[in-house]
């Protein structure tokens, strides 16, 4: 026998987006529930468990910005905190404002059903309940859908083999074992880095390197943390006018109006500071104009060639299809160093490629590798993989999987056409994944708290974003997304993936706004103080 909840608000995932919205709902008195399919809170901070795994936002801005109380609390150890201690935080937030008693864990949702006459959704759980609200927030995240290759032969390894999605709570013994990390993105570069010295022997499987700079981490000690605390305003501030959302205001001057010398002098200081200074302080030419990325393509490139001392293993480790930063860029430490130590092969698939996985191992075509450890960092079905987990059914019965079949489209990545009463944080088409991730989702959830609260009040039962305002919406996310070098690039950003069905044509998706987060924001604020002209209201 099934059992059904209703409430006036579920809020689905429990992670960074989840945990404030719901504050909001409780602050607002809106009888408001979060539905988490994992067994407990932090999403991303949740899962990732990786060696290595940490931000490459530095750890002050990404903290949540809307309590005074919170900030003077918590001490961040490190510029760029790792996920445990990520975890920890997300967890005193949770239970300083007892928000823990507003979700229910182990709650996956399987499918989701708009029914126009009670002007609710009905939600299906994988534990057979049934759940009714009138409004659906969606906190599901922009990488929680992990992605494995597609191998002949994967199942039938006999070592240990998981995703650094789902790396286990208990210890994994890697002293002396001979380990495979497939993948160079963010996460491979973070994981490789970190097990170098521990490992036996470490094999990278690379199919494409990855640019990455140095994260550039380091302590946090009590009288800095209280010199942040004393600037929190001004941090926050700052994040606000920049284009990534980051502390680390752009150059004001154009790559074309110095000279070399003086490009050159910026990158040797910006290589230096840590995070993403080196993108968000470069002169902003990199990011649209083919010889100005070059030029930074070749500084990185001699950046690298000078870290790794064997030049043809520095050779492949330096990206040739694409320009610097035209992918997400990762940021490591002492990742490059890495391949200087004895034990650590890099193997080129781009010359050797796999051909099976065996019981003990890989087979390429020119060898085997016995291994007992594969970590695949083959990262995500990105921004719209989580949607696509769940049977979404709006008005009508459209599925919303054959509505985003080639792409989402969305209103602001807030509201989408046919789906009325359903609101996205960090959703396809935001700025979430375009930017420094807490800052947007703050934005975010405040807009849709507001919404809640002009519907709720004025006794509103249904809404739909209209879809001609889609449509211009959709417009203006694609030609931000063509003015950028990042539009060729074959990554998430643009939707392509090898290993899911649908995504491995490279066909390009439009999943995040490029134009920048002040633009957004100031979008998202301007439509809340005219009424909301996209949204049709009953
Ligand atoms: P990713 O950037 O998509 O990288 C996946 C890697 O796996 C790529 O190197 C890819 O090669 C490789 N790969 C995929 N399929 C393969 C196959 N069949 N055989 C061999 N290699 C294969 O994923 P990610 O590294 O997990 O990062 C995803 C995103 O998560 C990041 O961009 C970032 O936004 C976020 N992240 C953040 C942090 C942080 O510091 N806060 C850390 C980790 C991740 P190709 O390039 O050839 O496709």
């Amino acid at each position: 026998m099934s059992e059904s909840h209703h409430h006036e608000v579920i809020v689905l995932g429990a992670g960074v987006s989840g945990i404030y919205q719901i504050k909001r709902l409780v602050d607002l008195g809106l009888d408001a529930i979060v539905l988490e399919a994992d067994e407990d809170l932090g999403g991303t901070w949740y899962r990732n468990r990786y060696p290595g795994c940490r931000f490459d936002s530095e750890s002050y801005t990404y903290g949540y910005s809307f309590s005074r109380e919170l900030l003077d609390e918590w001490h961040w150890k490190e510029r760029f905190s790792s996920q445990p201690e990520n975890l920890r935080y997300l967890n005193f937030v949770v239970d300083k404002f007892d928000l823990r008693r507003h979700m229910r864990f182990d709650a996956r949702v399987e499918a989701m059903r708009w029914d126009e006459d009670r002007r609710n959704w009905q939600l299906d759980l994988a534990t057979g309940e049934v759940y009714t609200a009138r409004f659906v927030i969606t906190g599901i995240g922009v990488l929680s859908a992990p992605a494995l290759p597609r191998y002949e032969g994967m199942e039938e390894f006999e070592g240990d083999a998981f995703h650094t999605y789902w790396w286990p709570k208990e210890p994994v013994p890697l002293a002396g074992r001979r380990v495979g990390v497939l993948g160079t993105g963010a996460t491979g570069i973070q994981v490789i880095a970190e097990i170098a010295d521990e490992v036996g022997e470490l094999f990278v499987f690379q199919r494409r390197p990855n640019w990455s700079t140095p994260l550039g981490n380091s302590p946090i000690s009590e009288e800095e943390m209280a010199d942040i605390r004393s600037r929190y305003d001004e941090i926050f501030a700052s994040c606000a006018t920049t284009h990534g959302g980051f502390d680390h205001p752009p150059e004001q001057r154009r790559f074309w109006d110095v000279t070399p010398d003086e490009r050159r002098a910026l990158w040797d200081e910006l290589y230096a500071t840590p995070g993403f200074a080196i993108m968000a302080r470069n002169f902003p030419d990199i990011f649209f104009d083919e010889a100005a990325n070059r030029e930074m393509s070749e500084y990185v490139a001699s950046r690298i060639r000078e870290r790794v001392r064997d030049p043809a293993v520095a050779e492949k480790l330096i990206p040739k299809d694409h320009g610097f930063a035209t992918q997400r860029l990762p940021l490591e430490t002492h990742y490059y160093e890495a391949y200087n130590r004895d034990n650590v092969h890099l193997v080129d698939l781009s010359e050797t490629p796999i051909e099976r996985f065996t019981p003990r191992g890989i087979q390429t075509t020119a060898a085997h590798y016995d291994l007992d450890l594969i970590v695949y960092a083959t990262g995500f079905d990105a921004v719209t993989g989580a949607w696509d987990r769940i049977d979404i059914r709006g008005a009508g019965g459209v599925a919303l999987g054959d509505k985003w079949r080639d792409g989402p489209s969305t209103w602001l990545g807030l509201m989408t056409h046919g789906f009325p009463n359903l609101l996205m944080v960090a959703g396809p088409q935001s700025v979430s994944g375009s930017t420094n991730f807490p800052r947007a989702i703050e934005g975010g959830v405040d807009w849709v708290t507001g919404f809640l609260e002009h519907v709720t009040s004025r006794g509103i039962t249904r809404f739909e974003a209209r879809q001609e305002a889609e449509k211009e919406w959709c417009e203006e996310v694609i030609a931000a997304q063509e003015r950028m070098l990042l539009r060729r690039s074959r990554g998430w950003f643009t939707g392509y993936n090898a290993n899911v069905a649908g995504h491995d044509g490279g066909r390009v998706r439009y999943l995040a706004y490029w134009g920048g987060a002040p633009r957004y924001n100031e979008r998202i604020r301007r439509v809340a103080d005219e009424g909301y002209p996209g949204v049709e209201l009953r």
